[in-house]
């Protein structure tokens, strides 16, 4: 039996919680967002299910994301370049039919420059203003300039992200949305969207034509009370060895933790090599049949401890101990961390074996 930490990928619940996305819109479709290899879950085989369960649309960041997206998805489903195009990619962007989101003026030229000869982009392209997050997206102050210029082709679909979605209360969410409103009427009849997972539990109002969801369909983020999302992945990882310390013993690098009592302590085979955050030394946990066992000492490159004085009947070497799932919740992990939901799947690297079930 191999020691490796492996993440069960639950592909059913992935579809299932795409699926609870949806039925949060009143219309309008739901993408997929499977950018960052399906934020650590595999992007073919989260794409491939996704794709069977009815799904038409897919973002990634970057091109080479698309081309393994196409590949796996055939000519069908649309995709989404979340970063945009470079000018040296129009036959990448053409023989994929991939969708270029236009993010600046640079590439608004390239794209202009693609059209140039009147041969349409397959699936027409995206444009992104920013309306307020100042990270990626044509200004507002240049849609007019953008909607003269766009006769070759106009566009298939007006994008903006929110910058605090996850803040339900914050007022830059209808800011940003009426702003999103007002640059479309310089685009008549264009279709919007807006919102990722946060947006979508911001309700109706922003969700427009098309959602673009990530994280929700891994099982993070901040739903509504009323929304269960099940979890996208369970990562489990080997007991090597398991051993009594007395009061006043340390354990690990730095002997940053000291027994007050005697103490049973489970070494786990998962790092920071596995992608398992340093960050959790002394404040995280793994559970062992459900019991609740503190991460104790500092988390190595290739291994964690953890306390499992209240689970001793079932800590033998062997015995595999969950760090995200049903009874590890992704972002009560990743909090601990210091970080989020995303950061934590996202990171998490080849070592861990992926076992995929449908
Ligand atoms: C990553 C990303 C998303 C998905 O965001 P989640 O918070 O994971 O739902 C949507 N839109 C854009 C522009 C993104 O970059």
């Amino acid at each position: 039996m191999s020691l490796r930490p492996r993440a069960h990928i639950h592909l059913s619940n992935i579809v299932d919680n795409w699926r609870t996305v949806g039925n949060a819109q009143m219309a309008g479709s739901t993408a997929a967002v499977i950018k960052a290899d399906a934020y650590g879950h595999g992007l073919p085989q989260v794409a491939e299910a996704l794709h069977d369960a009815g799904c038409d649309h897919f973002f990634v960041a970057h091109s080479h994301e698309a081309e393994v997206a196409r590949a796996t998805l055939g000519s069908h489903p649309n995709i989404y370049v979340l970063n945009g195009p470079s000018p040296d990619e129009e036959a990448l962007y053409r023989e994929n039919a991939l969708i270029p989101v236009i993010n600046s003026s640079f590439q608004f030229r390239t794209m202009a420059d693609w059209l140039v000869d009147g041969v349409k982009m397959p699936r027409g392209y995206v444009l992104h203003f920013d309306t307020g997050m100042n990270r990626l997206g044509l200004p507002e102050k240049d849609v007019f300039e953008v909607a003269e210029a766009v006769e070759a082709q106009s566009p298939s679909l007006i994008m903006s992200h929110l910058a605090c979605s996850e803040d339900e209360d914050s007022l830059l969410n209808a800011q940003q949305n009426e702003a999103l409103k007002k640059l479309a009427s310089a685009f008549p009849h264009v279709p919007l969207s807006l919102s990722n997972s946060g947006g979508v539990w911001l309700g109706v109002d922003y969700h427009h034509i098309l959602t673009r969801p990530g994280i929700a369909l891994y099982g993070g983020g901040t739903p509504p009370k009323d929304v269960t999302l099940k979890p996208g992945m369970t990562l489990e990882a080997p007991i090597l060895q398991v051993r009594q310390i007395e009061a006043g013993e340390t354990v690990g690098y730095g002997a940053t933790w000291r027994a007050a009592e005697p103490t049973l302590i489970a070494t786990l085979a998962i790092g920071y090599g596995d992608g398992f955050p340093r960050s959790a030394s002394n404040k995280g946990f793994a559970t062992l049949g459900g019991n609740r066992c503190p991460i104790i000492g500092r988390v190595s490159m290739d291994l964690i401890t953890i306390d499992v004085t209240d689970a001793a009947e079932l800590a033998r070497p062997g015995v595999y101990a969950q760090l995200i799932g049903p009874d590890a919740g992704l972002e009560e992990q990743a909090a601990l961390a210091g970080t989020i939901g995303y950061e934590l799947t996202t990171g998490l690297t080849p070592r861990v074996k992926r076992i995929y079930e449908s």
